[in-house]
């Protein structure tokens, strides 16, 4: 599956964040493979269309689709020279798929700061350059690689040895790999050199319990959306100590107290359903008597490799996919109307599936 990684300077509230995670996932369901490495928290992914398939198929059992946090520890200014441990939190990013970076915008003078003084702009760009150098150390090195052979003509070298100079032009006036454009040829050549500052990113502003309720008055916040907004990246806006507190409560307390907070959606809610599109995942339905469950799919996959997330039969002897967008179920109000009205398509193998498809897949075993 794929992760997002909680990054962060220390004392910026990575672990009161991560520690709502792990509680919110054991609190919603009890998933015994959790507890496997500490590192990953395990949550489920917040959907309102599944709470109206369940009142409308009234299925035995509700399934929800799940997504993995993985904790990675306080990084420092010179972590890229191997500096406090440097180099094994740079591995530990380098194998996630997508970065949170929690950013202090709380002001609490007992809590101290890395740097002495709360900045969220002067974190975000500790923590990016120190990605920036590691990448540049890795571009360096390819280059060693590809310069002979580029200079012999050969042309996947001299793909390669293009973006390059490009990627090193860009890093070396300290952006991220993340903010130049490539073609999708050479976006596959990016992707293959794994570089810290190619994975999709945004920022966790952590505000203080009082001003949860009324952000636009932390000058923080402003600061670091329009950073954000210069990278095209989101910004989440949480106190992870009120997450921390929500996580431990159940369902109706929950409502009740982000109803008293003047807070629509929780703040690692939020953080949930942004990750999962940051890493270009959507979810499809299925509905039948015994249980309605959503399923987590990356965008732009063909039904029968939809049908393989199930199980790997499904893929292997796919016939058929009997689908319904969500909408027009809902609209129809039952399976059965949706087929009358013929709403209920059969796809076939090149049918490229939809977030809220509502999905009954036909096979042969
Ligand atoms: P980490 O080093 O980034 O993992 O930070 P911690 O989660 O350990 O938080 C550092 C300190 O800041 C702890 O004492 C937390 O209780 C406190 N803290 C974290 N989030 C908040 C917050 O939203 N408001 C306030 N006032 N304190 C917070």
């Amino acid at each position: 599956a794929l992760t997002a990684g909680i990054v962060g300077l220390p004392n910026v509230g990575k672990s009161t964040l991560f520690n709502a995670i792990t509680q919110a996932g054991a609190e919603a369901a009890n998933y015994p493979f959790a507890t496997i490495d500490p590192n990953v928290g395990i949550v489920e992914v917040p959907d309102d269309r599944l709470n109206k398939l369940t009142e409308l198929v009234k299925p035995k059992k509700t399934v929800p689709t799940t997504f993995e946090f993985t904790d990675i520890a306080g990084i420092v200014k010179g972590a890229s020279k191997g500096e406090g441990l440097g180099n094994q939190f740079l591995s530990h990013i380098r194998q996630v798929d997508a970065i949170c970076q929690v950013v202090r915008c709380f002001e609490d003078e007992n809590i101290t700061h890395v740097s002495g003084k709360v900045d969220p702009i002067d974190d975000i760009e500790v923590i990016n350059l120190e990605l920036i150098l590691a990448d540049l150390e890795t571009v360096n090195k390819r280059f060693q690689r590809v310069e002979k052979l580029a200079r012999q003509k050969d042309k996947d070298a001299v793909a390669e040895y293009d973006v390059l100079s490009k990627l090193k032009a860009n890093l070396e006036d300290e952006k991220p790999a993340r903010a130049l454009e490539f073609s999708e040829e050479h976006w596959k050549i990016v992707k293959g050199l794994h570089l810290l500052t190619s994975k999709p990113t945004l920022y966790v502003a952590n505000v203080s319990e009082d001003e949860i309720g009324n952000v636009d008055s932390n000058a923080n916040i402003q600061k670091v959306r329009d950073y954000a907004a210069k990278e095209n990246a989101e910004v989440i806006v949480i106190c992870a100590k009120i997450e921390e507190e929500i996580s431990e409560l159940d369902q109706d307390e929950k409502a009740m107290f982000l109803e008293e907070l003047g807070i629509k959606e929780s703040g690692l809610d939020q953080l949930i359903k942004a990750s999962y599109s940051l890493l270009g995942l959507a979810t499809y339905f299925t509905a039948g008597e015994q249980e309605v469950r959503a399923w987590t799919f990356q965008k732009g996959i063909k039904a029968p490799q939809a049908a393989g997330i199930i199980h790997t039969d499904f893929e292997r002897g796919f016939i058929r996919a009997e689908t319904v967008s969500y909408d027009d179920l809902v609209e129809a109000g039952s399976m059965g109307h949706a087929r009358e009205k013929g709403k209920v398509r059969l796809e076939g193998k090149e049918y490229i599936v939809k977030d809220g498809d509502v999905i009954h897949f036909r096979f042969n075993v």
